[in-house]
């Protein structure tokens, strides 16, 4: 089986009017590693047809050198794809996502303004906007998404209730490294020295975890577990540490139910999040 990449809206709509549907969306910003693999497998066992889309998306940087050196290798891309048994690559070019005239943005509202949307204000509206564009053109029956970005799972799901979007929005669990880092496109941009700090990430939200186990149910305490686990890694630079309410994300005094262990870290200049849920 080969897998057709098409380029614009048009040889993307002429290749789904012959697919057989269910289809299952799985959208990229390329550079693919075993966490996207996950969710074609997901897309393939679920569905008929699985598309992925592969763009690098100006919208959802703040910063230009981050959007300039974020790593990109389509031929090696479009062989996972194949190796996956993807049926369609949609890798368009930025005008034909944004064509001249584009004006339109996509604002999620209170899910979307803590922690990452904190962190990196255009960053929700970027995503919201590029993913709203994407399910109306692939009309998905279901489009897969990673838990490692937890937030954005929530901020779509509530996009796609809000805005009367059939397409079913699906979470799968983070893929990680075996030393425990979560498999990252920006993992490449890290020396050796910061790759083997990198972990302390996982670590940090171990022990809130292990705290949490064992009874401990304030999230001052908790957040405290975690900065002073990473305190212990002098490469990194910490940005936030979270324990917030597993539906609103806002940040807890006490952890009575589902809750949101989060955090984002730099090393140099590369930026990593990771979570984990509580109950
Ligand atoms: P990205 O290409 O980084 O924008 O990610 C595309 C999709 O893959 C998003 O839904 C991510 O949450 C998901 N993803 C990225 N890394 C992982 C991972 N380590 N495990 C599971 N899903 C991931």
């Amino acid at each position: 089986m080969t897998t057709l990449v098409v380029r614009t809206r048009a040889d993307l709509r002429a290749a789904l009017a012959d697919s057989p549907r269910p289809i299952g969306l799985v959208p990229t910003m390329g550079w693919l590693h075993d966490g996207h693999r996950a969710l074609m497998r997901r897309a393939r066992a679920a569905d008929r047809t699985t598309v992925v889309s592969i763009f690098v998306n100006p919208r959802q940087f703040g910063d230009p050198s981050d959007l300039a050196q974020y790593p990109r290798n389509e031929t090696r891309d479009v062989a996972m794809c194949e190796a996956e048994g993807v049926d369609l690559v949609f890798a368009p070019a930025v005008d034909e996502v944004y064509p001249p005239g584009f004006d339109t943005s996509v604002i999620v509202g209170s899910i979307a303004e803590p922690l990452e949307g904190a962190a990196r204000p255009g960053h929700f509206p970027g995503v919201a906007t590029v993913v709203a564009i994407l399910f109306g053109l692939v009309r998905a029956e279901r489009a897969y998404f990673g838990q490692k970005d937890a937030q954005q799972v929530a901020v779509i799901r509530r996009m796609a209730l809000d805005l009367a979007i059939p397409t079913e929005v699906v979470a799968c669990p983070t893929v990680r490294e075996a030393d425990g880092l979560a498999m990252s496109s920006r993992n490449v941009h890290l020396s050796p020295a910061e790759r083997a700090a990198a972990p302390v990430l996982r670590t940090a939200l171990l022990v809130a975890r292990e705290a949490w186990a064992n009874g401990e149910r304030s999230g001052e305490v908790l957040r405290h577990r975690m900065r002073a686990q990473l305190a212990e890694e002098p490469l990194a630079n910490v940005e936030y540490v979270s324990c917030a309410d597993g539906s609103t994300l806002a940040e807890l005094e006490r952890v009575d139910g589902p809750a949101l262990l989060s955090l984002a870290v730099r090393f140099g200049s590369t930026r990593l999040i990771d979570n984990e849920p509580l109950g």
